[in-house]
Order: C-alpha cells, then sequence, then structure tokens
C-alpha cells in the first residue's frame, strides 16, 4: 500500500494528485484543497459547490482556476449529483458539459466512469471519501463517493466489478486512490451505524471500528475501503491512501461535521487525456 498523495502549490493554490496515477501518463486529475480561489466566508475559498451559500460566479470562476492548472476544459466537466447511494453512471462525451454548461439529467448517481478521453469527470466532498479507479492498460476511469452509507453500501467494491464486467478491465490491472476525507480520529457514530457496518461486512468489520466511551464507536472508513478493494482483488501495491482528515486540517479542507454543515464543497476530478 502506498501512503500519501502529492501537494502541488501554484501561487496560493494548493491541490493533490495521486503520484502512480501521474505516472501512467494517461489521465489528469486532481483533488482540491480549499485555497486558491476567491469565494468568502464560509466558502473560502475555492468552493466548487453550486449549492453551497455561495454565488454561482464565485463557483464558475474556482472551477476555472482549478481546471486551468490541471489542462482541464471547465465546460466538459461532467458532475455527479450525489445522494449516498451505490449508482454509477457509464459516462460519454455526450454527458460533456453536464451540471455546468448544460442541464443535468444525471441524477441519484455517486459514481461515474468512462473510457473515453476528453471527459473530465467530477465528484464532490466535505468529508466523505473520495474512490478513484484507473486501468492504464484499457484506459477506464472512475470516480466514486462513499460516505459512512455508500461504504456499507460497497460503491468501491461495486465501481471495480464494472470496470471488469462492462469495460473489459483486468483487476491486476486496476490503481485505485482514497483521497482525504474524515479520519478515524473524527468519524464519531452511534450503535445503528454501527450495526449496518456488521451487517454489511460481517466480522471484517472488528478491523476498522473502535468502541469508545458512553456507547460511541469510531470508525476508520478508510480501511473499510481498502478492505473492499482487497476483497475484490486489487494488489497491495495498486492502493494509495492519503491518509488526510478533512477535520483535523481547517487551513486546507472543508469539513460538513467539524463546520456543522456550513461549508463549502471539495472535488475530486479526473480526465483521460
Ligand atoms: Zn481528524
Amino acid at each position: 500500500m502506498n501512503i500519501g498523495f502529492k501537494h502541488h502549490i501554484v501561487g496560493n493554490l494548493e491541490y493533490l494528485t495521486i503520484p502512480c496515477f501521474d505516472e501512467t501518463g494517461v489521465v489528469t486529475h486532481c483533488f482540491t484543497s480549499r485555497t486558491g480561489g476567491t469565494s468568502s466566508g464560509e466558502c473560502q475559498a475555492l468552493n466548487l459547490g453550486f449549492n453551497r451559500n455561495d454565488t454561482r460566479e464565485n463557483v464558475l470562476n474556482n472551477f476555472r482556476i482549478i481546471t486551468q492548472q490541471i489542462n482541464v476544459d471547465y465546460r466538459n466537466l461532467v458532475f455527479s449529483n450525489q445522494v449516498h447511494e451505490d449508482n454509477i453512471a457509464s459516462i460519454t462525451m455526450q454527458d460533456g458539459g453536464k451540471g455546468i454548461t448544460v442541464e443535468s439529467d444525471i441524477r441519484g448517481v455517486d459514481g461515474l466512469i468512462t473510457s473515453e478521453r476528453g471527459v473530465p469527470l467530477v465528484t464532490f466532498y466535505a468529508d466523505c471519501v473520495p474512490l478513484f479507479f484507473l486501468d492504464p492498460i484499457k484506459g477506464v476511469i472512475a470516480l466514486s463517493h462513499s460516505g459512512w452509507r455508500g461504504t456499507v453500501k460497497k460503491i468501491g467494491e461495486k465501481t471495480i466489478y464494472k470496470m471488469i464486467n462492462e469495460y473489459g478491465c483486468c483487476v491486476d490491472n486496476i490503481l485505485t486512490a482514497i483521497g482525504p476525507s474524515i479520519g478515524k480520529c473524527h468519524f464519531e457514530v452511534d450503535e445503528p451505524v454501527v450495526g449496518q457496518f456488521f451487517k454489511s461486512f460481517g466480522k471484517n468489520a472488528e478491523e476498522f471500528i473502535e468502541e469508545k466511551k458512553n456507547k460511541k464507536y469510531h470508525i476508520d472508513l478508510w480501511r473499510a475501503n481498502v478492505l473492499q478493494f482487497q476483497q475484490a482483488g486489487i494488489k497491495d501495491e495498486h492502493i494509495t491512501v492519503a491518509q488526510e482528515c478533512t477535520y483535523c486540517n481547517e487551513k486546507l479542507y472543508f469539513s460538513h461535521r467539524r463546520d456543522k454543515g456550513k461549508t463549502g464543497s471539495l472535488a475530486a476530478i479526473m480526465q483521460l487525456v
């Protein structure tokens, strides 16, 4: 397993990439931080959510800033429309701009997958777990939004199976990564949530759940997603974990829990070149 994403700093803009994804030369991608944008207040500064307490102009501007850095045309971005479920949509060139320049019919979708070059996929975060997938041999990419509900529904594992079954990927070639999100240090839940994890993962859930005082539990969502990758057959050397908690790092990340919902949106962006 590889630990850590690479941080790029350009002026006051900071963003992250996955080293082994960069090395393939077949994708451009990033996970954004909150720095380098034009939004203010709770959305300061690089908010990428149109549904936040921010102006449309700011958000568009922020998209222009980040996409310019990674060589993506913001007018072609394709947005997910996340509902904490496990639906994964197959995206083609015809979907270009859905969510940003044209109205979208992509609804109830937490995962995006494509084998077409020049189609930039976007998923959104503020604590939930960003999952990145790349088969550099077959030329297939996917992004999945895996909060605790998505993790219970195993959207990560389902994304891998879709790459294999519908796109002809070989599991030995698939690279995976887990971006900055809420860490075990701050993800505290009650018994009913823990019950759902045991229902989904069985005894394996013991590996990533720790009991605290007063019937509170801390869950390691990174470990729970790594476990899914391993069970789907992904090689250990093809798994990268950023190991950065969004709640812990207020300077770099928005966090829904820390900011009690009054916060901006981070994004994962990826495109085959
Ligand atoms: Zn933390």
